[in-house]
């Protein structure tokens, strides 16, 4: 078992779970107010929430408003109504620590005008910036990391009473539930479809990547607990779950070692294909999903059970970062180009009409034009569906960041990202437009934004479609005739509807884009 070290900054001292739920500075805050007397003056505390970044982020954000709900607390999509305003903060992303010091000094205004405003600063920032953040923005409450989320409504209840306080936790408590965001109290942003972490951390070393530093190593969660949790969501009406892991098709290689070390005599190696099979039979769920997985350990089993098992889609997320062999060793992806195209050749042998989309950076530190013709390359021949391009980025702690001096002219990179997203796009329409006259499953999502008379929603390849149709719920499923594409999406129009949605509906929380 992987020693606790909470490296707690700040006041180590505890409080008890939930302080003041019921307690006289909670003064009856919590309850229906409607039904109740009004000289009890019930008033009801809100939070809004903000995330950047990842799904890990989206997730832990859910993970964030179920403690706060459990503590009484309603969500707002407004700052001034809110009691407590947290930050979900993701470093992954360009200018994360300007995003997150510019909204900062704007709730600075707030706080002034309400000085019982709690301000929360979480996610990979606060773990990567810790007390900085205090001393930036001195007028932030509560600091926690990526590994002690479930200390959300205890920390502000501690700072409600001492004073402001950062707790960063070095890494995950093994063993323990609380580790993993899954096992904490939810409150979804849909309610038919949820993510579901396998794994936490990761035990590669991008040179781009401050994952591994800010997340910890992979720790899977235990296969039971995963199957459990996934047949109470199908229970409570789920349809679609996504698996979520930084490196999810390496799950349970540490398990398995675990197991042989006790004395078991099991083979080393991921769980990830049995898991998913074990996922995609539960019944309710109509798509099991996964991101995201790493080429170097994809194995046939993933590959052979996405072909076998109809809820586990046919779409593969399967990020190539760059065609360059010298760049691909440069970030120690562990693939060549060559290799990722013989994997994902195999993927299209195995799975029957399979959607493949990736993530590309272009201007790592050193790339040259040859490298960036191999991407170019590479790209065309594995024809995407999609792809999330990125321009290369420094990351304040990765290897990359330490590159400085073969950071890449920036024009040429902008001359060279064009370039990508024409090959990108050239094959994306065509992917798309192969779709036409198709019928095709979508799990409705709601009214357009552009055109609120017409539908959204998403097929098992993850394409979005606009269709004409009836108003339908989100969550439900229905078959659309695609009549028309695009580079990002397709048109059509209803035929059936084949599921009505079984889940509760509720109100979304506040996301922004990062
Ligand atoms: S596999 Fe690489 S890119 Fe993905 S989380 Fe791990 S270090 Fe980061």
């Amino acid at each position: 078992m992987v020693a606790r070290n909470r490296g707690v900054v700040g006041s180590p001292r505890l409080t008890p779970a939930h302080p003041g739920r019921f307690s006289g500075d909670d003064c009856g805050q919590i309850g229906d107010h409607k039904h109740r007397a009004p000289a009890y003056a019930w008033v009801v505390k809100r939070y809004h929430l903000r995330t950047y970044g990842c799904q890990m982020n989206e997730h832990d954000s859910e993970r964030i408003a179920g403690l706060l709900e459990a503590d009484g607390y309603e969500a707002t999509e407004s700052v001034d109504q809110a009691d407590v305003v947290v930050l979900n903060t993701c470093c992954i992303r360009e200018n994360a620590d300007n995003k997150l010091y510019g909204a900062l000094g704007n709730l600075k205004v707030n706080k002034e005008g309400n000085p019982d405003l709690q301000i929360v600063v979480a996610g990979c920032l606060a773990q990567k910036d810790r007390d900085l953040i205090q001393r930036r923005a001195g007028h932030v409450d509560v600091v926690f990391g990526t590994h002690n989320v479930h200390r959300a409504t205890e920390l502000l209840a501690q700072a409600r009473a001492d004073g402001p306080i950062t707790e960063i936790w070095e890494e995950a408590m093994t063993g323990e539930a609380e580790a993993f965001p899954s096992a904490l109290p939810a409150k979804r942003e849909t309610d038919y479809a949820a993510w579901l972490t396998i794994q936490i951390g990761c035990d590669n070393s991008c040179a781009f990547c401050i994952v591994p530093s800010v997340r910890g190593v992979e720790i899977s969660r235990p296969f039971e607990d995963i199957v459990a949790e996934a047949r109470q969501l199908a229970d409570q009406g789920v349809a679609e779950i996504t698996l979520l892991g930084q490196n999810v098709n390496s799950y349970g290689r540490d398990l398995a070692l675990a197991a042989r070390r006790s004395g078991e005599e099991v083979r080393v190696r991921p769980m990830f294909a049995r898991l998913l099979e074990e996922v995609a039979s539960i019944d309710g769920l109509r798509r099991v999903r996964f991101t995201s997985p790493h080429p170097k350990d994809m194995t046939p089993d993933v590959f052979e059970t996405m072909a076998r098992c109809d809820a586990a889609v046919d779409h593969l997320h399967f990020p190539l970062q760059s065609g360059s062999d010298r760049i691909l060793a440069a970030m120690h992806r562990g693939y060549t180009g060559a290799r990722y195209l013989e994997k994902l050749a195999e993927a299209r042998r195995t799975i029957d009409d399979v959607a493949v989309t990736t993530d590309i950076i272009v201007g790592f530190p050193g790339e040259t034009e040859d490298d960036f013709a191999a991407t170019l390359e590479v790209a065309a021949e594995a024809a995407f569906d999609s792809a999330y391009t990125f321009v290369f980025s420094p990351r304040e702690g990765t290897e990359a960041a330490r590159m400085a001096d073969h950071f890449c002219d920036p024009d040429e990179v902008k001359d060279r990202y064009a370039r990508l997203r024409t090959v990108i796009e050239r094959s994306a329409l065509a992917k798309y437009r192969a779709r036409i006259g198709r019928v095709e499953e979508v799990v409705v999502e709601g009214p357009s934004k552009k055109d609120p008379t017409v539908l959204t929603g998403r097929t098992a390849h993850n394409k979005l479609v606009h269709f004409a149709s009836e108003p339908l719920k989100p969550g439900t499923f229905a078959t659309t005739r695609v009549t028309d594409a695009a580079h990002q999406y397709l048109l059509g129009e209803l035929v059936e509807v084949t599921a009505k949605p079984r889940h509760r509906t509720r109100i979304p929380v506040a996301s922004v884009p990062s």
